[in-house]
């Protein structure tokens, strides 16, 4: 019922959209947001490979920009922080609460709360978003939507963790507006939307160094296509708001984390085969990071988050006997972010841009996944609306004027 209401909404604002942008004084652009979403981003991971050099493009971001670590939900995961980044409500009321709701794989039809980009498309703000977590079936904006992660189509019926390509998706529309699809299928090719699921124990035993390295191929496949699409979208369709999204990251880092014999799991077989594997997700992410730094410009907002760190497991909290295997229960897992204490995980948030200031470390976890979303809304100068939790981060900002980041 709920994002019916939201997509009625929507049309009406859309056809408003030609009279509103007319009232608009050329010479003030409204700001530009590209928003990066990482899922499972690890600090611990990442802070060594931006000492060693390994990550240019993020030291970049970290000098001229504020950055630090992102307080996240109790029991966090993709679909349950995501969806509380785009309402800035808790899980309970936007309805997204894990993986599977009910038992069903967690769409958008279930979001009972309206997300970010339902505001800024009804604030007369053009929206792009592209392999975005939680999106499926996609929602009409003002622009253009490509689902991510939790799409479901073949060799991925369930939608959980594992990747159609785009002329293989089922049970719902993957782009919007769908002209898009074909321009996409014959400029980018016949992308995977998500990443790749990690293969299963008893295909592994035997095979292991085999297995893993042609794992971790295919996954540069998918970085690669993502990074061909972003580019493209970026090029072709420029929006006011982009919001883009990777997640290969957080799987490698699930079962190859680079952990040592005494941490639970060890297995000598999986775990030592590639212990780069993990950090390596992140080199190749400051890669795609770089083809995005290209078309930033002084207007130009860039906000990069994670919505959950990884840790390696500890057995003292381990009860449930399926605990160190993966969602699909088929996978050993050696690393984990679902504990019951997310400040044990916490994600991670990078953001630079016109007025924001430089070298900012913000300590502690006084910046939450709640407070991504009224930040957005006030850089375009649009009013916070009363069910959401969060604040506009103003410590980022120069100045606290509330409208200080607002260019109109
Ligand atoms: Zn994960």
């Amino acid at each position: 019922m709920v994002p019916r209401k939201f997509s009625l909404l929507l049309s009406v604002f859309l056809m408003a959209v030609p009279s509103f942008a007319q009232q608009q004084t050329p010479a003030k652009p409204k700001p530009r947001v590209i928003v990066l979403g990482v899922n499972g981003m690890e600090l611990d991971i990442i802070r060594p490979l931006l000492l060693k050099g390994q990550m240019p493009n993020l030291s970049k971001v970290i000098e001229n920009g504020a950055y630090g670590k992102l307080r996240t939900v109790s029991a966090p995961n993709c679909p349950r922080v995501y969806t509380t980044l785009f309402t800035s409500t808790n899980p309970e009321e936007h309805g997204v609460t894990g993986f599977l709701v009910g038992g069903i794989t967690a769409n958008t039809n279930m979001m009972k709360e309206e997300p970010v980009w339902s505001m800024l498309s009804k604030g007369g703000v053009t929206v792009g978003m592209a392999n975005v977590p939680a999106t499926f079936p996609v929602m009409p904006v003002n622009g253009y939507m490509i689902s991510g992660m939790l799409t479901r189509g073949k060799n991925c019926e369930d939608g959980v963790l594992c990747a159609p390509k785009l002329s293989e998706v089922m049970g719902g529309d993957a782009v919007y507006p769908k002209s898009l699809q074909p321009e996409l299928l014959k400029n980018v090719g016949d992308f995977y939307i998500d990443c790749e699921r990690m293969p299963a124990a008893s295909d592994l035993k035997g095979h292991e160094t085999e297995l893993i390295n042609s794992w971790l191929d295919k996954v540069q496949v998918i970085r690669d296509q993502q990074t061909k699409l972003f580019d493209y979208l970026l090029t072709t369709h420029p929006t006011e708001f982009t919001f883009l999204a990777q997640s290969c990251e957080d799987r490698t880092g699930h079962w190859l984390y680079p952990i040592s014999p005494f941490n639970v799991g060890y297995n000598p077989s999986i775990n030592s085969v590639r212990q780069d594997a993990f950090p390596n997700q992140y080199i190749a992410f400051d890669k795609v990071l770089g083809s995005i730094l290209k078309h930033m410009d002084d207007n130009t907002y860039l906000i990069i988050f994670s919505d959950h760190g990884i840790k390696p497991l500890r057995e003292f909290e381990e009860k449930d006997p399926h605990a160190h295997m993966d969602h699909e229960k088929t996978t050993p897992v050696i690393a984990k972010h679902d504990f019951a204490d997310g400040d044990d995980v916490p994600g991670s948030f990078f953001a630079m841009g016109p007025g924001i200031k430089h070298d900012l470390r913000l300590m502690g976890l006084g910046a939450s996944v709640y407070d991504v979303a009224p930040t957005i809304l006030h850089i375009y100068g649009i009013e916070q609306p009363k069910q959401m939790r969060g604040r506009v981060l103003t410590e980022i900002f120069e100045k606290t004027d509330s409208k200080v980041a607002a260019k109109q």
